[in-house]
C-alpha cells in the first residue's frame, strides 16, 4: 500500500535521508522509530506529497506521489507533527471546512462530520473554539481531520508528542480503535508507543533505515540479559557460588529478605534452565 525506493532529500548541502526502502502493506499497522532529527518527518513529508524526494519514488495504492499527488492525496489522512488548526474556529466549523477542502461532496459533509467527531470523541466539544481546547483534544481535531472522507492510508506524525500522560493513553487508545479499517504508518521516538499500537517496527536513524522487526523481537534484542528466579531447598550460598561458575551465568543474587530464593541473570545465548 505504502512504498518508498530509494528515497533520498536534501535540504540545501545536506541529506535528511539517504536511499530509504521499505514497504507496508495493506492492513498493516506500522511504527516508525527513530531519534529526533533521524528523518521520519522528512520521510512522510515526501509520502504525502508535502515535498519531493530528491532522488527516489513513493507510491501510494500503486500511485506516484510525485506525478500523481492529487489521487495519492485522496488516499491519505496525514496527521503531521504541528496540526494545523484554526483557533479561532469551532471544531464543527474547522472540520466542515476541512471536509470541502478533502472535496466531500456537500450533502455528506454534515453526516461525514459527525462520523469522525463521534470517532475521536468530539461530541461534546463541537460547539467549542479550537483555541480554547486543551492539547489533547486538539489533537483529536488533528486525527478527526485525518479521517475525512475515510481515507484508506493514515499518516501520523509523532501524534502524542507533548501531551500529558493521560493525554498520550486516551490517544493511544483512539489510534487502535482505527487498527481495523487503515493501513497506519505511526511515526515515534518511544518504542513503547509503537509497540503498544504496530505489529512492525522500522528503524531510522542519521537518515537510514537500518532495521524492521517486531515490537517482541526488537524489545528481547534490547534487553542485554535474561533473568530467572529459583527457589532453593538447601543451602543457599553453595548453590550461588555453583550457579555463578555456570557458563552463561553473569551474576547470581538474592531475591530480597527471603534468602530462599535467587535471582540468577544470565546472558541470551541459551536458554540454560
Ligand atoms: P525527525 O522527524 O526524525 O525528527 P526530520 O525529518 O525532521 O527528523 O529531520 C531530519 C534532518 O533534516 C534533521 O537534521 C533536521 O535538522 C533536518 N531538517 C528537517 N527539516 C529541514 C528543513 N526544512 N530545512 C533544513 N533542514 C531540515
Amino acid at each position: 500500500m505504502i512504498e518508498a525506493e530509494g528515497l533520498t532529500k536534501f535540504y540545501g548541502p545536506l541529506p535528511a535521508i539517504r536511499d530509504v526502502s521499505f514497504k507496508v502493506e495493506k492492513g498493516e499497522v506500522v511504527g516508525f522509530l527513530g531519534p529526533n532529527g533521524a528523518g521520519k518527518s522528512t520521510t512522510i513529508r515526501v509520502l504525502t506529497c508535502y515535498m519531493p524526494p530528491t532522488s527516489g519514488t513513493a507510491r501510494v495504492d500503486g500511485l506516484d506521489c510525485f506525478e500523481q499527488s492529487l489521487a495519492v492525496r485522496s488516499r491519505i489522512g496525514y496527521l503531521p507533527e504541528n496540526v494545523p488548526l484554526y483557533g479561532e474556529q469551532t471544531v464543527r466549523g474547522f472540520l466542515r471546512f476541512a471536509a470541502g477542502a478533502k472535496g466531500v461532496a456537500g450533502k455528506k459533509v454534515e453526516a461525514e462530520v459527525r462520523r469522525v467527531t463521534g470517532t475521536c470523541g468530539l461530541e461534546s466539544s463541537s460547539h467549542r473554539i479550537i483555541g480554547h481546547l486543551s492539547k489533547g483534544f486538539r489533537q483529536r481535531v488533528g486525527l478527526a481531520q485525518a479521517l475525512l472522507n475515510n481515507p484508506s492510508v493514515l499518516v501520523l506524525d509523532e501524534p502524542t508528542i507533548g501531551l500529558d500522560p493521560t493525554q498520550i493513553i486516551e490517544i493511544r487508545r483512539l489510534i487502535q480503535g482505527l487498527r481495523e479499517d487503515h493501513t497506519i504508518l505511526l511515526s515515534s521516538h518511544v518504542l513503547p508507543e509503537v509497540a503498544q499500537i504496530c505489529q512492525r517496527v522500522l528503524i531510522i536513524n542519521k537518515g537510514q533505515i537500518i532495521a524492521t522487526d517486531t515490537p517482541a523481537n526488537l524489545t528481547s534484542q534490547l534487553q542485554k540479559s535474561a533473568q530467572i528466579q529459583v527457589e532453593i531447598k538447601g543451602e543457599t550460598r553453595e548453590l550461588a557460588s555453583a550457579l555463578e561458575r555456570l557458563n552463561g551465568v553473569q551474576k547470581v543474587t538474592s531475591a530480597g529478605p527471603d534468602s530462599r530464593k535467587l535471582i540468577v541473570e544470565t546472558d541470551r545465548s541459551g536458554d540454560l534452565r
